[in-house]
């Protein structure tokens, strides 16, 4: 069985190939071409379950999934949550470089002047859909903290400033394969698989 995934992320992607169930995960065929919604939902759960809607109407019959994740910082009330992906835009911040470099130096500016530790999480919301139909929700979370200088060069976005106390490792430090075991989305996809309704 094969579900789609409605997601250009890179890094999001080479975690869902890493899914070795009995299902496998690919790219919604043609996804660059069509025009993206708006992710204008205040929440993780309403930005998956619009995305899944609208890009399960471009694979008539088939499973789409789509993924909607941020990192929730304790001190910053729950920031950038949903935002993750644009917080440096969000804040007009100055600086060049890619959006994650750009979003790891706000975070840390953000957190400059809080003392530390920083408890965080990782909160990621998949959403399945066929025909414009929501099949089945499930959230994943996984506990850290965010490092004041980075640590290790796998993964993307806030994975190279987020600790795991029981790993004594930032997410940046573990292959994909671990990764997937304990992380957010690897929990998210599992209490899916559980939550789509059988035979898929
Ligand atoms: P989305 O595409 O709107 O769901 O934004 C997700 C954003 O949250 C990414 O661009 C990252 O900044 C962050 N994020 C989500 N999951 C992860 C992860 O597994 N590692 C690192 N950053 C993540």
């Amino acid at each position: 069985m094969t579900l789609y995934i409605a997601s250009t992320n890179p890094g999001k992607l080479r975690d869902f190939a890493a899914v070795s169930h009995e299902v496998s995960i690919t790219p919604l065929p043609g996804l660059k071409k069509i025009p993206a919604p708006d992710e204008d939902q205040p929440t993780l759960e309403g930005n998956a379950r619009l995305k899944a809607i609208f890009y399960s109407r471009h694979a008539p019959n088939h499973i789409v999934l789509a993924d909607d994740s941020g990192l929730e910082v304790d001190a910053l009330h729950g920031d950038p949550g949903v935002r993750s992906a644009r917080y440096a835009d969000d804040h007009h911040l100055p600086a060049p470089g890619t959006p994650d470099e750009r979003n790891n130096l706000c975070l840390q500016q953000a957190l400059s002047q809080i003392p530390g530790p920083h408890p965080a999480r990782y909160h990621c919301v998949l959403a399945a859909a066929r025909n414009g139909e929501i099949l089945a929700i499930a959230h994943g979370t996984v506990e850290g903290e965010i490092l004041p200088t980075p640590r290790g060069t796998e993964g993307f976005g806030y994975d190279p400033f987020f600790y795991l106390p029981d790993q004594k490792k930032t997410m940046a430090e573990l292959d994909i394969a671990t990764k997937l075991t304990f992380s957010h989305r690897g929990r998210a996809f599992a209490a899916l698989l559980q939550a789509l309704p059988q035979p898929l």
